[in-house]
């Protein structure tokens, strides 16, 4: 049977891009997004062209009930869910942690932890025949991002202990529960720092001397989600130019 993989943030940048990657491995793929319908439908075009099916969700992870829905409708339309990609995420405006906002704070924390963690919960939840996740992370959970937003790499330091945890919770029910840790990466994410120059900005810190592209990191993702990465569990590849 062909694998049924929910991505959320599947619309745009690294979720948009391991949609096709993954619709090249023959997965089915339930496309989810926040708000950009436009986008979602271009991306699960490209995975019909790619020769896999498709189907678009409009899911605010941070909703219990939309989650419960993304995950119905995956299962209804194409079968039982044997991945999840938990890729859906923001960043935050550049600044010191004295200046941040309160509500700003629980914004991306509710997006980045909570969100992760209702996604995740309902993997585990469905996933009676075993599977994989893969959780979405970032070097900012090891490098702290001091004067960027410590709050964003607060966040995906939870991430990485959701998977840590859950892939020994799980490893006896047959799931698989990794993480990918990009680096800086090409997308329209680096909008919401507002640095325009974001991009030249940091590239200097890049030991490889440029920033990734979403498919180098779909590349990761999809290789963890596979039967080749059988044996690997509760670890978190860190994709990122030797950042
Ligand atoms: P992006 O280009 O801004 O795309 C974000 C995606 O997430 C979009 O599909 C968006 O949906 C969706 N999304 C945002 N909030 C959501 C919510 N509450 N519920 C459901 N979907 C939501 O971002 P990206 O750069 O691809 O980032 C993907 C992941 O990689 C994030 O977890 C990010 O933290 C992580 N990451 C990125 C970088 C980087 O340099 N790009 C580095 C390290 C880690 P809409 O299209 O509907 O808005």
């Amino acid at each position: 049977m062909a694998p049924v993989t929910v991505v959320t943030g599947g619309s745009r940048g690294i979720g948009a891009a391991t949609c096709v990657r993954l619709a090249r491995e023959g997965h089915r793929l339930a496309i989810g997004y926040r708000s950009n319908a436009h986008a979602a439908e271009k991306v699960a075009d490209a995975v019909r062209a790619a020769g896999s099916e498709a189907i678009t969700v409009r899911a605010d992870t941070v909703s219990e009930d939309d989650v419960i829905a993304l995950f119905g409708a995956a299962a209804q339309r194409l079968g039982p869910v044997t991945g999840l990609v938990n890729n859906a995420g923001i960043a935050s405006a550049l600044g010191r942690l004295a200046d941040l906002d309160a509500a700003e704070l629980r914004r991306v924390m509710d997006v980045n932890v909570i969100g992760a963690f209702l996604c995740a919960r309902q993997a585990a939840r469905v996933m009676t025949t075993g599977g994989a996740i893969v959780n979405v992370s970032s070097t900012a959970a090891t490098l702290g991002s001091p004067g960027n937003y410590i709050h964003y790499a607060a966040s995906k330091a939870a991430v990485d202990a959701l998977t840590l945890g859950l892939a020994k919770e799980l490893a006896a029910d047959g799931i698989r529960v990794n993480g990918v840790a990009p680096g800086f990466v090409h997308t329209e994410i680096h909008e919401q720092t507002g640095d325009p120059d974001r991009a030249a900005n940091v590239v200097s810190r890049i030991p490889v001397g440029r920033l990734g592209t979403p498919e180098e990191i779909a590349e990761a993702i999809a290789w963890l989600l596979s039967p080749a990465a059988s044996y690997a569990t509760g670890t978190t590849l860190r994709v990122a130019g030797g950042l």
